[in-house]
């Protein structure tokens, strides 16, 4: 069993708060990603878990254990870096065995635990190259059989897909959410890129300055974000966000009228997704009318942008739309599809 508990976690540095009030229970077994910006806590939060940095404040739990005061290799915890941190002198037998080594497990067990860590990552006829000798992904791949060699109950893994092309991005994400099942480990993944936190994840958590925003599945996440951060934060194109007034039920901002809203009057941020609107056939059934600012093709869809206000405004239109910058059009936004965030604190209202 391997729950891991955080209870009030804290990081500071003199004035400086890292990591504030994290407070969360992840269940045995379980792939939980956080996610957010560059500099929001996400490595400080891991490397706490891991023993690597001394916390400020709160405890952690690691099965039935407080963990706080326990050196990393009591921990029984195992961490895949972005960098691979790989020992350039060993080949790829001796860097998987090497965990192995420095805790002393029976060497007569050794080579049959290097070889199916090896054959999970598809690694066995690597096993006498030097990581000079491998390509990026081939090289990430060893730094996840050194990890899962001795088995641990926790998985820690932080952007260990960052220095790798789209492509392999894609195969080696397949690759982690697999082994991860099959070893039945509970991971904490880290991760900026959305993409990567909504296809791996249980649960994701969004944190920005050193905050929990919002705890979900990837589809609580992106059906009901908890405020206007994570809304941006999540989907591509990022949601829409409008700065507007309500009144009787109508929102109104530059060249938009959405009638039919259940929301006190006074300034609201309306939120809506590009691919929950569409191209209106007629303008009476319009609710925004603005000329083309940008249009992309992406291959499957146009994305249409209008500006309004200073917002920049995306709607995706059928693969065959064409028309040039400057043309008007109207984008039918149904009071169903919006979110609406309160204009001040940007939480959902
Ligand atoms: P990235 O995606 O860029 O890795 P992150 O979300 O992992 O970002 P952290 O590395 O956890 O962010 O850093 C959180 C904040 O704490 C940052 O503002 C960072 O500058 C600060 N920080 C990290 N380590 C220290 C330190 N040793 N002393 C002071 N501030 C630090």
């Amino acid at each position: 069993m391997a729950e891991i508990q955080l209870r009030n976690l804290q990081k500071r540095w003199g004035d400086f708060v890292g990591v504030e009030g994290f407070d969360l229970t992840i269940a045995d077994r379980e792939f939980l990603v956080l996610l957010g910006p560059s500099g929001c806590g996400k490595t400080t939060t891991m490397r706490m878990i891991a023993g690597l940095e001394e916390v400020s404040g709160g405890e952690i739990r690691i099965g039935d254990r407080v963990v706080n005061d326990l050196e990393p290799k009591d921990r029984d915890v195992s961490m895949v870096f972005q960098s691979y941190a790989l020992y350039p002198n060993m080949t790829v037998y001796e860097n998987i065995r090497f965990p192995l080594k420095v805790r002393g497990v029976d060497p007569a067990s050794h080579d049959e635990k290097v070889m199916r860590a090896a054959d999970m990552v598809e690694l066995r006829e690597f096993l006498h190259r030097r990581p000079a000798e491998l390509s990026g992904g081939q090289r990430q791949r060893v730094a996840l059989a050194r990890a899962i060699v001795r088995q641990p109950n926790v998985f820690l893994m932080d952007e260990p897909l960052s220095n790798l092309d789209a492509k392999l991005r894609v195969s080696t994400r397949a690759q982690i959410k697999n082994l991860t099942h099959d070893l039945k480990v509970t991971t904490i993944y880290v991760t900026h890129d959305q993409i990567e936190a909504m296809t791996l994840a249980d649960r994701v958590v969004v944190m920005r300055k050193g905050k929990v925003q919002q705890v979900g599945t990837p589809t609580e996440i992106y059906d009901r974000p908890a405020n206007a951060f994570v809304a941006s934060f999540i989907g591509s194109p990022a949601m829409n966000l409008i700065d507007g007034q309500v009144a009787e039920g109508t929102f109104t901002a530059d060249g938009t009228a959405i009638s039919g809203l259940d929301l006190p009057d006074g300034p609201l941020t309306l939120g809506f997704r590009a691919e929950d609107a569409r191209l209106a056939e007629f303008a009476t059934q319009a609710e925004i009318t603005a000329p083309i600012y940008t249009i992309e093709l992406l291959g499957d869809a146009v994305m249409i942008s209008v500006r309004i206000g200073g917002a920049l405004v995306s709607v995706k239109a059928d693969k065959s739309f064409r028309a040039e910058i400057g043309t008007p059009v109207s984008i039918h936004v149904p009071a169903r599809i919006c979110h609406p965030f309160d204009a001040d604190t940007g939480e959902r209202v």
